[in-house]
Parts: C-alpha cells; sequence; structure tokens
C-alpha cells in the first residue's frame, strides 16, 4: 500500500521554539560548566573524573544547542537563479567518493529546465540530507539505486516569499531509492524534529529539509512503498520580474 505525506511550509512555531530553548539553555549551561570548572581544582583526584564528566557532557549539550540554532536561524537568505541539475551533481560526487561508494546512481535530467529561484548552499543541504537517508535507507543493499529526477510540474503555482516575482511555476525535483521505506506509524511525523529510528540519527535532516523548502516558497513530499520511496520537491523556478508579472492573477 502507498504511504504519503505532503508537508506545506515551515514548522514555524517549532523553529520559534527552538531559538528559545537554545537561548534559555545556554547561559544556565555555561554556569554549571564554569562552576565544575571550579571544582576541579579543589577536588580529590578521585572525584575529578566525574567534573570532567559534567564538563564533558556540559559541552556535549552545547553542541546540540548550537544545532538547533542553526535550524531556527529566520534571517533572511540571499536567492539568485540556481541550475538545479548543479547542485544535484555536486552532492551526487559528494556521495559518491564518502558514504555513497557502492550505490548506483540514475539521472533523469530535463536539460531545458529553467533555473530555480533558490539559495545554493540551501538547496545542496536539502539534497545531501535526502540522498544521505537514501543510502541510509538503501545500507548495504547489493543492488540498491537512488534516482534522481527533474521535470516541470505544470498546473500548479507557488508564491515566492520576500520577492517582487510573487508566484512562479514549480520545478519539480524527485530523489527516489529501492530501500524499504519508510516505517508506516512514522509517516506522519516524518518532517517534525528528534524523529528517528537510527541510533545515532539526529532526527533533524527531514525537519531541515522541510524548514529550507517551506522558506523558499516550495512544497516537500514523501511517498513511500517497499523498494519505492520518493520524496517530491517543488521549488519555484526563477523569473525575470517582468515575466513575473505576467504571471499574476
Ligand atoms: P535521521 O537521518 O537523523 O534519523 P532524518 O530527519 O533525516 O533523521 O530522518 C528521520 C527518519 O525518517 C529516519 O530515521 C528514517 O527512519 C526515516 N527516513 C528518512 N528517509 C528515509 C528513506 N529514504 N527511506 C526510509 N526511511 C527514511
Ligand atoms: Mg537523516
Amino acid at each position: 500500500m502507498d504511504r504519503q505525506l505532503t508537508h506545506r511550509g515551515a514548522a514555524r512555531s517549532v523553529t520559534a521554539l527552538a531559538a528559545m530553548l537554545a537561548h534559555e539553555i545556554k547561559n544556565p549551561l555555561s554556569g554549571i560548566r564554569g562552576a565544575a570548572q571550579l571544582l576541579e581544582q579543589s577536588v580529590e583526584d578521585a572525584d575529578r573524573e566525574l567534573t570532567q564528566l559534567i564538563c564533558e557532557e556540559a559541552d556535549r549539550i552545547v553542541k546540540l544547542v548550537d544545532r538547533m540554532e542553526v535550524f531556527s536561524d529566520e534571517r533572511p537568505v540571499a536567492r539568485s537563479p540556481v541550475n538545479i541539475h548543479v547542485v544535484l551533481e555536486h552532492v551526487k560526487k559528494l556521495a559518491q567518493s564518502g558514504f555513497a561508494r557502492k550505490i548506483k546512481f540514475i539521472e533523469d535530467y530535463d536539460p531545458s529546465l529553467p533555473p530555480v529561484h533558490a539559495n545554493k548552499d540551501q538547496l545542496v543541504q536539502v539534497v545531501l540530507n535526502l540522498v544521505k537517508n537514501a543510502a541510509e535507507a538503501i545500507d548495504g543493499e547489493a543492488d540498491g539505486e537512488i534516482t534522481m529526477t527533474t521535470g516541470f510540474k505544470p498546473g500548479v503555482r507557488l508564491s515566492v516569499p520576500g520577492s517582487s516575482s510573487r508566484v512562479s511555476l514549480p520545478i519539480e525535483v524527485c530523489i527516489k531509492d529501492s530501500g524499504p521505506g519508510v516505517a508506516p506509524d512514522l509517516l506522519p511525523y516524518l518532517f517534525d524534529p528528534f524523529v528517528t529510528t537510527k541510533t545515532s540519527g539526529t532526527g533533524l535532516g527531514l525537519a531541515l529539509v522541510a524548514k529550507i523548502v517551506g522558506d523558499h516558497g516550495g512544497i516537500v513530499e514523501c511517498e513511500s512503498q517497499n523498494k519505492r520511496t520518493v520524496f517530491r520537491i517543488l521549488l519555484p523556478m526563477y523569473r525575470s520580474d517582468s515575466e513575473a508579472k505576467r504571471l499574476q492573477p
């Protein structure tokens, strides 16, 4: 049976909460760390291990909070015309030289596509997260495949936040894998932060994907079944202001 979830827009309340938590946690945490360091100078040798443990664990929380701050950063980013195929090929190269050495990549690109209106670094992050998840889902399957597809998605219009070109036609980017599929119980929460089935996962990858795509005025959805999981992203096509005006309703 097909399992499907569509995510429209960023989880604003979650990012606001993350920003607030990050801010609120850092002050008392540096107090705890400072106190443990002071204590370290006066405790017996036998107890020094404990004060060091407090410092190490405090450092671990600081790292997590730093990641949360990146996630909840609401500052506007620069967007320009981006060739989506350059982004896909860049991520493929990264994957093939690192975490996805043995995986077969299949490309089905529409070479006539115009650029998307996006921040290139953020798009790399989006595609990298999806390809990494796909590779982890395939996990050593002898005939594991990742298929990357691009094309037009007629019939849908996206609004572009913070841009004078308010509406745009979407460009579709699909990352498909031949893994076992998303666990059905997980699907409704797939894009929520801290949702993970991996022992060393953060559960922040797809939350970040949803936030970035939402910030671009795009849509991300997942359709999953055994041997066929597809993450489909719609992104606004880049248009000059004059072209965009002709599109206004
Ligand atoms: P993480 O990778 O750290 O677990 P993500 O937010 O990237 O966090 O993914 C959340 C969860 O969604 C994963 O733990 C996994 O269970 C599921 N998932 C994501 N992508 C896929 C996929 N391509 N196939 C199967 N399950 C997936
Ligand atoms: Mg991940």
